[in-house]
């Protein structure tokens, strides 16, 4: 009983059952090490921490929206996008002198630089491509709303074609009235492409009675959204040198858009402090 079976295997002796033994145990021990790094990859693996819009996360200014550091470990992303509020507002994002800059300040003051300047435009509306792109998102909302299905009764206007249109208001109007109602060329909104004078396909397109439909109450409560900011507000034509346009529309980009709306002013003018331009200089 107390003598070793010389049948049963002995560890201790003999190079195969050697082996055979640490071929096992290294088996095992391959075993071990790769459950514990599956168990911590799944175990470090982060649940990703829904943000809502509501409580925006703070951003300094300068950092524009979206912005992250580069340096930082990657983490997974919540997919609801970050809203800038006024916090992370950066005033200068963009100029307002460039003439092709979306900020860009162009009013009977304030002409163009240069002054026949031409935007790259957009292949299929008549707006230069960030305009054109927010145009697209507005129409769909505009639609989605029930309100109607927007138009684009004038985009861009060359130097030329403003040329032409100032000088056509002028001999049907008089000086006071065209000045009032078309810029000189060089000075035109419309030049820079991200001007959009809109209406509804059920007013056939015509401006003239586009601020009493309901489409146009709802673009001046929700434009900002795509971008857009009724440039000529009523009863302010001592500041912005135009009568109430309700469907001249101007893309600035939501940031700038949203800002004017948080900030409760109605123009560029007022929003940047510049001076009022009433009348041209001369
Ligand atoms: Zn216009």
């Amino acid at each position: 009983m107390s003598q070793p079976n010389p049948k049963e295997p002995d560890p201790s002796n003999g190079d195969g059952n050697s082996k055979l033994t640490w071929i096992i145990l290294a088996l095992v021990a391959l075993a071990v090490i790769g459950s514990l790094i599956t168990d911590s990859a799944f175990a470090e693996t982060p649940t990703p921490t829904p943000t809502t819009t509501s409580s925006p996360t703070p951003t300094a200014i300068g950092d524009p929206p979206g912005f992250t550091n580069p340096t930082a470990t990657p983490t997974p992303e919540p997919t609801t996008p970050i809203v800038c509020g006024v916090n992370c507002f950066n005033p200068s994002l963009h100029s307002i002198d460039a003439a092709a800059s979306q900020w860009v300040v162009v009013n009977k003051l304030r002409p163009l630089s240069p002054i026949t300047y031409k935007p790259k435009l957009d292949k299929t509306i008549n707006l230069a491509v960030p305009a054109a792109d927010a145009y697209r998102k507005l129409k769909t909302a505009v639609a989605k709303s029930g309100n109607g299905t927007l138009c684009l009764n004038s985009g861009y206007r060359s130097y030329t074609t403003q040329t032409n249109t100032y000088a056509n208001a002028l001999r049907l109007y008089g000086k006071k009235t065209a000045e009032a109602l078309a810029a000189h060329p060089g000075h035109s909104e419309h030049q820079t492409g991200l001007a959009a004078d809109v209406s509804t396909t059920a007013l056939g397109c015509r401006i003239g009675s586009f601020g009493s439909s309901k489409a146009s109450a709802w673009v001046a409560k929700n434009a900002h959204t795509f971008g857009f900011i009724v440039r000529y507000p009523n009863k302010l034509q001592n500041i912005t040198g135009y009568q109430y346009e309700p469907w001249h529309l101007r893309f600035v980009g939501v940031e700038l858009a949203t800002q004017i709306r948080n900030a409760k002013v109605l123009t560029l003018e007022q929003f940047w402090q510049l001076p009022a331009a009433p009348n041209y200089k001369n």
